[in-house]
């Protein structure tokens, strides 16, 4: 069944149109993410009655209160005291919270007052939630199958509690029973792959899709909890099956692994062996293979040809190819592919050669040949990548493998 969470947001400044509330507003687009849905936004004025009154309203008709504000060392920050009240608990002194108030005014070189010592005062049996930004600590309560969670107003100490703390719980909690899956894409950009799932993204609640890109791989993460008593693994899979038919071949895995373990898979089990020569890659690729357990299996040798010279008196290329075409050129990154698979004979290989800069004269930066060889197919690419030079140097190995990966995927 899906929880209920509801935002109680302490502070008379907001009754007042003094402040928006961007609190409430933050948490209620970062829940959903973890298939929590938010149903009430309430305000209430620093006032103990009603902020009592609104707690009862809460606590009847949400699993989940969040409370933002009140924390603070003040008199009429009261949040924790008129909460332990309403539980029925008592407040208790936290020593490690005592302790962080103490050093806090040592370090700041300000003075103490014993007020600020409420702020390491909790309902008994809370989870406290420590604060980087500040001397207020958060904190968690639950009781009879209700979560409480307490946190301060300001947003510069509310945004990383609750990222670095409050989702994790929320997530390992009872409360959120959810099974996430993640794909993997690569080929396709993240604003492209946005645009593709808009559809399917667009005002979904359960599943969520959240995206996130890094190093030419755009992840997806599909999450879902139980609802209605369909099981949230068959709200993910089906998601992930409309997920793969919009994106086809782009998506390498759901297994949440890196992109050459899946090309060193694939590779083993079409009993395919695989050679490389690289040039501004400097060995990156052979790197990555080799650091996967059973790669000797199927890699075979690597060789990083970076001088011109390298390229035709070890590799063998035809120096009036290079000559004529240039060194990064579709032509040497060919010609370069062929003399590794020939000369290691392997099933399939892969060249890399471009300038990864910075620029020393008028070299185009990020201009990327590579070649790639497997049964029955060869094919070779010029690429333009942005960035410096450890992001086009990993984009060139990301591309080379999706290069091989597309092509052995079908044969059988
Ligand atoms: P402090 O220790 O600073 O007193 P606190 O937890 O007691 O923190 P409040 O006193 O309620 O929090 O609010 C402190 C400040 O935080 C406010 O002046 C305001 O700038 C900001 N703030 C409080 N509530 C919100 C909110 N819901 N949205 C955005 N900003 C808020
Ligand atoms: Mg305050």
């Amino acid at each position: 069944m899906s929880r209920k969470v509801e935002i109680l947001s302490v502070g008379t400044e907001l009754l007042m149109g003094q402040i928006a509330n961007t609190n409430a507003q933050y948490i209620s687009k970062r829940l959903p993410e973890i298939g929590l849905g938010v149903f009430y936004h309430s305000v209430v004025g620093d006032n103990p009655e009603r902020l009592r009154e609104c707690l009862a309203t809460a606590l009847s008709r949400s699993d989940v209160v969040i409370t933002t504000g009140g924390l603070g060392p003040t008199q009429d920050d009261l949040t924790k005291e008129v909460i332990a009240g309403a539980l029925g608990l008592g407040m208790e002194l936290n020593k490690e919270s005592e302790l962080s108030i103490r050093r806090y005014f040592e370090k700041s070189g300000k003075t103490m007052s014993e007020n600020n010592l409420r702020q390491a005062y909790f309902p008994s049996g809370s989870v406290i939630i420590g604060n980087d930004e500040g001397t207020a600590p958060g904190c968690i309560i639950e009781k009879d199958g209700k979560c409480i969670i307490m946190l301060p107003g300001p947003p510069k100490e509310l945004i990383p509690m609750f990222n670095r703390h409050v989702l994790k719980y929320l997530e390992s909690s009872s409360l959120t029973p959810l099974t996430s899956k993640f794909l993997r894409v690569v080929g396709v950009g993240e604003s492209m792959v946005e645009k593709k799932l808009f559809s399917l993204v667009d005002g979904q609640i359960n599943p969520t899709i959240a995206t996130y890109a890094k190093d030419g791989i755009v992840t997806i993460r599909v999450t879902a909890h139980d609802e209605k008593g369909i099981p949230a693994s068959l709200l993910v899979s089906d998601m992930c099956g409309k997920v793969r038919s919009i994106l086809g071949d782009a998506v390498y895995t759901d297994e949440d692994e890196d992109l050459e373990y899946t090309v060193l898979r694939l590779l083993s089990e079409k009993g395919l062996t695989f050679s490389c020569a690289e040039s501004c890659t400097g060995g990156m690729l052979s790197q990555l293979m080799t650091a996967i357990p059973g790669a000797s299996r199927v890699f075979k040798c690597g060789m990083v040809t970076y001088q011109t010279s390298a390229k035709t008196d070890i590799l063998g290329v035809d120096g009036d190819i290079i000559e004529k075409y240039g060194v990064v050129s579709k032509e040497t990154a060919l010609e370069m592919v062929k003399r590794i698979a020939h000369m290691s004979g392997s099933d399939t290989a892969v060249s890399i050669t471009g300038y990864a800069g910075p620029a020393a004269g008028d070299e185009p930066v990020g201009r990327v040949c590579i070649g790639m060889i497997s049964p029955g197919c060869q094919n070779v690419k010029e690429f333009s990548f942005t960035g410096n030079r450890d992001r086009i140097r990993v984009l060139s190995v990301v591309n080379a493998l999706d290069m091989l990966r597309r092509s052995i995927l079908h044969i059988d």
